[in-house]
């Protein structure tokens, strides 16, 4: 296979990269496109001015260009944010506040895998006098829909499910929460920022009144994300300042940076349908491989519910700190749970969800696979890991 070499590590990391979850290397036409949006379009959108007219009307068109991807109905439906945490915060909060505002309505619903960019918010709302519930899941990862009928109701403000887990990659059924939820009058919220250039995202297929996306997890740069908000849909803006983003997000519009996510948006959702079976392929044979090689090796979930470039395996009587430390050593990159969870030795809140224990969490590894890598890769990872596995099952791990 060899395809999409636009997309790899600095040369100085001549490494494996399984962990594109955490973030995705910028791919070579974005990075140029941000540079050519910043020397071209210098002016503010916000100017009256010929300069500020120009960047103004570019930035038309990326809003334009980012709605046709998602399917959007009307490109005043896109908000650019300064990324994933950022449109989670302002859908969940904006949109439970103006919610009971409007509406008289206090209670929010999540699942318990969601991001902490989402959680965290609904906890917050708790503290505001909302009543906030967390959905369980099954083994799988896939959110309880009779759980959800039974405590959705004319009190339910907003239903903020995520559309792929980060972890383990499950898929949620988000045009049957959908539907569910607005049979109670309720918002829904979802949180696709893993499934942006993995799966297709039809907004009216889904249902959804918001949507997050976060520019850096599909081969864009950091630091900027989209906040697809449904025309009419209540949310009250809690960033202050300027009218910019049509009242709903203050602050200079980083069109440079606009300019790339709309790169990286368009360029992800075409390797995507070029390459999105290679990338589950490749996916499926590092899983077979491992599972073939490492007795005591176990898949986390289900692969035909989960994105096409995740999986999450654990390995019986190891540490995962321990392995994944040795790999880096090896030149592979992967994680334990999700990126910001590196230095913690408790399995992650997703993982213990899905009903693991502290040593079956502990001992998971997080692949996540990207449009860079190639079979021989997948071959290498399975082989190193044929080996150090065995070397440090039964080291003493302090929990
Ligand atoms: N939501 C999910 C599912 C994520 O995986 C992440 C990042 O890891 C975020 C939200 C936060 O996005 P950002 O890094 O752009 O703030």
């Amino acid at each position: 296979m060899q395809f999409a070499t636009d997309c790899q590590l600095p040369a100085e990391f001549a490494m494996i990269n399984f962990d594109q979850n955490a973030t995705t290397p910028v791919d070579e036409a974005v990075l140029n496109e941000l540079i050519r949006a910043t020397r071209e379009f210098s002016g503010n959108t916000s100017s009256g001015h010929s300069l500020g007219a120009k960047a103004s009307k570019f930035l038309r068109e990326c809003r334009e260009r980012v709605a046709n991807i998602l399917h959007a109905d009307d490109p005043d439906e896109i908000v650019f944010t300064s990324g994933g945490t950022e449109s989670d915060n302002a859908a969940v909060r904006g949109i439970a506040f103006a919610m009971r505002a409007e509406h008289d309505r206090n209670e929010v619903i999540t699942s318990a895998i969601e991001h902490r960019a989402v959680l965290a918010p609904c906890d917050w709302l708790a503290g505001q006098g909302f009543k906030s519930t967390v959905l369980p899941v099954d083994s799988d990862g896939v959110v309880n829909i009779a759980a959800l009928r039974d405590n959705q109701g004319a009190k339910t403000a907003l239903v903020s499910i995520m559309l792929a887990n980060n972890e383990i990659g499950t898929i949620q059924p988000i045009a049957e929460i959908s539907r569910l939820a607005h049979e109670v009058g309720a918002m829904v919220h979802t949180d696709a920022v893993q499934a942006a250039g993995k799966l297709a995202i039809d907004v009216n297929d889904l249902g959804v009144d918001s949507l997050s996306l976060s520019a850096h997890k599909f081969y864009g740069p950091k630091g900027i994300g989209v906040l697809y908000l449904r025309k009419g849909t209540p949310c009250e803006c809690f960033m202050l300042g300027g009218t910019h983003e049509g009242g709903r997000r203050a602050g200079t519009v980083p069109l440079p940076q606009i300019a790339a996510l709309t790169t990286a948006l368009e360029v992800s959702e075409r390797k995507r349908i070029e390459h999105g079976a290679e990338l589950k392929a490749l996916r499926d044979r590092l899983v077979d491989e491992l599972l073939a090689k490492i007795p005591g090796s176990h898949l986390n979930g289900r692969l035909e519910t989960c994105t096409p470039n995740t999986a999450s395996i654990r390995f019986d009587g190891v540490y995962g700190g321990h392995l994944l430390k040795r790999m880096d050593e090896e030149g592979i990159l992967a994680s334990a749970g999700s990126a910001c969870m590196w230095e913690i030795t408790k399995p992650s809140h997703v993982l213990t969800a899905l009903g693991l224990n502290d040593e079956q969490g502990g001992g998971t590894i997080r692949f996540s696979l990207g449009y860079g890598n190639t079979p021989q890769e997948v071959s290498q990872v399975a082989n190193t890991l044929a080996r150090l596995v065995p070397e440090l099952r039964g080291r003493t791990v302090v929990m």
